[in-house]
């Protein structure tokens, strides 16, 4: 095979495709801008470079579903998952490692590959021939990103995310939430119940208040711009704009009644909205913050029914470039518009070093796929691989779509398996199992079509 594949950002997912479809015969060509154009993140000239924490998280297979993405990737020679194993750094259950002979390791491994060109150029437009795949990451820069929103439009493409949390559904108090729809709006029962609402006295309300003043914040790193839009106001900015401003905001209490206390009027509410089409997530909507972590998870189990919550992922707002995958990407990750061009990465609106170079394995498979005259079969929605790409190319709300790391939320339910805390043990053990077994089958059936 001598077809060739270009591929726009040396970094997790373009490292990665480039791996993939190189290994199975393309001629691959990597454009990285840098070091001739650097972001404001990146320190080197390194492919794969992890430009802040050294961590890819846990490496627990069993129980966690980044950990089985980590499986999942070696299990198909992933480099970006072989080469740090060879660099890991003790650090209890996560696989950690030293991030510069890291990258040095992968940019070794792409520059010795004989199928592989490097080519140090920044690509300031979209081509309109041959194969691509886009994987310029969260720090595109500025020209490239300009293009991309003037073929997919200026609401397709974000500068930022503003993460509201996002709350496993079984770990929800439904003897304290109920489901309504503000004023019960829509046409049909479910749009009637589309919302879960957590009511708050006053007394709450004063408290989370004082405790959301308190929690400490993270700040924009140099170069970040703290610019934020008025639409997507951290909580406690707004909090500190008045103790009444979230009551007038996010917090309403209007058109709502308690269905657990229906002669009571809360003092506050606060919402959250279904995130997935299996109904598993519930986004808190507009919480997005940037609170830390750990003072998250204390101020936002203080709303009633959220005391036990357990959260997918953490608010935040930073700087990414993002596209609005589920609306613009078809199942194979290409532009329905252009399919030449196919994305892969943190610009799909995955989140996260695994998961970005996770995207970039798929893109690479299913480019050498396509380029052989082939189709992949879908990626079994079971798999953590699987999970994600489904997620993003259909599955989120394209309306509300923000990047997502991989969790079990994102999985179908095991037949059989309880829901509830108490079980969580055997039924993330039960999903590993299973995506274990159809990723390998899936591996077994691609390379069978292969052959
Ligand atoms: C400040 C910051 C901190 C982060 N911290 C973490 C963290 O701690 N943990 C974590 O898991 N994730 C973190 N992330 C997210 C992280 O960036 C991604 O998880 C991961 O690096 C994305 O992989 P990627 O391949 O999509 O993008 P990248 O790894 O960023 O690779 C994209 C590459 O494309 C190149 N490029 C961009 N535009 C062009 C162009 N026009 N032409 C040619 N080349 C181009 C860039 O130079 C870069 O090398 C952070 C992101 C940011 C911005």
């Amino acid at each position: 095979m001598t077809q060739m594949l270009n591929i726009i950002g040396g970094g997790m997912a373009g490292s990665e495709a480039a791996w993939q479809a190189a290994n199975a015969g393309l001629q691959v060509t990597i454009h990285e801008m840098r070091p001739k154009v650097e972001t404001f993140a990146h320190r080197t000239g390194n492919l794969g470079e992890m430009v802040c924490s050294n961590s890819f998280r846990s490496d627990d297979h069993e129980q966690n579903a980044v950990g089985l993405l980590h499986w999942e990737m070696m299990q198909a020679g992933g480099l970006i998952m072989q080469t740090a194993h060879k660099h890991r750094l003790p650090a209890g259950g996560a696989l950690a490692v030293d991030r510069d002979p890291f990258a040095q390791s992968v940019t070794k491994a792409l520059q010795d590959h004989p199928n592989i060109r490097i080519s140090y150029d920044e690509i300031t437009t979209l081509p309109d021939d041959g194969h691509w795949i886009i994987a310029t990451g969260p720090l595109t820069s500025g020209s490239l990103a300009e293009a991309i929103q003037a073929e997919t439009g200026a609401e397709a493409l974000a500068f930022f995310d503003a993460i509201a949390p996002i709350v496993y559904a079984e770990s929800i108090d439904m003897g304290k939430a109920w489901m309504q729809s503000r004023y019960d709006k829509g046409e049909t029962e479910a749009e009637r119940t589309a919302y879960l609402n957590c009511p708050m006295t006053k007394a709450e309300y004063e408290a989370f208040i004082d405790a959301l003043l308190a929690a400490e914040k993270t700040t924009f790193k140099e170069g970040e711009t703290a610019g934020y839009f008025d639409g997507c106001l951290p909580i406690e900015v707004m909090a500190e704009r008045g103790r009444e401003t979230l009551r007038f905001g996010p917090m309403k209490p209007v058109g709502l009644t308690n269905a657990h206390d229906p002669d009571n009027k809360p003092y506050a509410v606060v919402q959250l909205r279904r995130d997935n089409a299996l109904g598993t997530l519930f986004n808190i909507v507009g919480f997005q913050t940037k609170m830390k972590y750990g003072a998250q998870k204390s101020v936002f189990k203080m709303i009633p029914g959220l005391e036990a919550a357990e959260f997918a992922r953490l608010g935040g707002i930073h700087r990414n470039t993002f596209i609005n995958s589920p609306t613009l990407l078809d199942d194979q990750m290409r532009l329905r518009a252009k399919p030449h061009l196919r994305f892969a990465g943190q610009i799909t609106g995955v989140e996260g070093y695994v998961e970005s170079a996770a995207m970039g394995l798929l893109a690479g498979r299913l480019a050498v796929a396509e380029l052989s005259g082939q189709t992949l079969p879908p990626v079994p929605g079971t798999t953590a691989m699987g999970a994600l790409v489904t997620h993003i190319t259909g599955g989120a709300e394209a309306k509300t779509f923000q990047p997502m790391n991989v969790n079990f939320g994102l999985f179908p339910p095991v037949d059989g398996i309880k829901g509830g805390r108490r079980n969580r043990k055997d039924r993330y053990k039960a999903y590993t199992d299973r995506a274990k077994a159809d990723w390998q089958a899936w591996l077994g059936q691609t390379a069978q079509n292969a052959a």
